[in-house]
């Protein structure tokens, strides 16, 4: 059983709050996944995640394929019970975004997001220069010497074995720095792939949603069109990938696009985007789900979030007190000092990076409340304009 109740609407935006039902869970939105790449996260044990005050997870479908995890998930009855995680909602990605951060992305070392304008000059002919193979048939990759194919059929088998609530359609991700014509293209492609994927998941509606995935890049025309195509199939939740635009004010106006045509009684989710600025953006359109890295991966790398902003920690390693006295996280309760966290990260102690994600991980969920909140209370530009002081 699947359902989604819208619950507020803030006036003067598209922004809502509501909640989403898979069997005998539910997540309040919006929401952002954290983003457990290969069925776990780097610096906390999955027996512990359950703690978490996430309530939405999201697994790499690639990566648990490639490392071959997903024997041991099927081997324990499913991806819920493999995270110790009954009772959150968890989603699985294609494998479609790894075909663009490990061809086009990394050949031409480039985000969804580019955060500078870009000359597409310098990029002319660029779009064949992917060491990835995409055909109409899927895509052929080399792992570890090993070719490897992905496609709609292959993704939905998989994705079918992690057993999650959420999946997602098979689709290409395209660069910013693609053309038109083959954004159009690939996006024609995603679109085929979608009617494939929804053909694969026949028999299994009842136990898993499937996502189609709205593309087309920057162009207006094509997030249109896509929104159009993605919006007009029989699935219980849509989601937003691809690129937005050669600078990030561009972000909102192209989540716009989709979320006017994207029927409003189905989730939108809006994949790998998740700095504070952009949430608030996409929200502001509809948004109800999303899913980023930055909570955990910042935390490995000593950035912690705060109310008052971004804190590197070798700035403030000589301070005698916690990241933030009104934190409810782990660290910041039992009062583990900023200058305890810096000598563990020097003895490459493991809990250094524990409490820092722990943290990181509390700041994201308690963002994603307050915003719940705010527009419940119609207070959702007081709120970003808060936030936007410092992000
Ligand atoms: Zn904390």
């Amino acid at each position: 059983m699947f359902n989604f109740d819208i619950l507020n609407k803030q006036s003067g935006s598209r922004a809502r709050t509501g909640i989403i039902y898979s069997s005998d869970r539910n997540v309040q939105t919006p929401e952002l996944a954290i983003v457990a790449t290969d069925a776990q996260l780097r610096s906390l044990p999955n027996d512990v995640l359950h703690e978490l005050p996430s309530q939405y997870f999201i697994v790499n479908t690639y990566h648990t394929y490639t490392k071959q995890i997903i024997p041991k998930i099927e081997e324990q009855g499913g991806i819920h019970t493999y995270m110790g995680l009954k009772d959150r909602i968890i989603a699985t990605d294609s494998g479609g975004f790894q075909v663009f951060s490990l061809g086009f992305g990394q050949k031409h070392n480039i985000g969804k997001i580019a955060r500078e304008r870009i000359d597409k000059k310098l990029f002319e002919n660029k779009d064949q220069e992917n060491p990835i193979q995409i055909a109409e048939e899927g895509v052929r990759f080399n792992f570890n010497g090993k070719e490897l194919m992905l496609n709609p059929e292959i993704s939905m088998d998989l994705q079918h074995k992690i057993g999650a609530d959420i999946m997602m359609a098979f689709d290409e991700c395209t660069s910013p720095l693609n053309s038109y014509e083959y954004t159009k293209n690939s996006m024609e492609r995603t679109h085929r792939w979608l009617d494939r994927s929804i053909a694969a998941h026949r028999g299994f509606e009842e136990k898993q949603n499937l996502f189609g995935i709205v593309q087309g890049g920057e162009y207006q025309d094509l997030r249109e069109e896509s929104a159009r195509v993605v919006g007009s199939k029989d699935v219980p939740g849509f989601a937003i990938g691809g690129s937005f635009g050669d600078f990030q004010e561009a972000l909102g106006t192209t989540v716009g696009w989709v979320t006017s045509i994207l029927p409003p009684e189905k989730p939108r989710h809006l994949l790998g985007i998740g700095k504070i600025r952009d949430i608030f953006a996409a929200v502001e359109q509809g948004v109800d789900l999303f899913d980023c890295v930055i909570p955990t991966r910042e935390a490995r790398h000593r950035m912690l979030y705060t109310k008052k902003g971004r804190l590197y920690l070798r700035k403030l390693k000589h301070l005698d007190e916690s990241i933030d006295a009104h934190c409810k996280c782990e660290g910041c309760r039992e009062g583990v000092t900023m200058r305890q966290l810096w000598e563990w990260f020097l003895a490459y102690d493991l809990r250094a990076s524990t409490y820092t994600t722990l943290h990181n991980i509390q700041f994201y969920a308690d963002l994603m409340r307050e915003i719940r909140e705010s527009i419940e209370m119609g207070k959702f530009d007081s709120l970003r304009n808060e936030y936007q002081t410092y992000y």
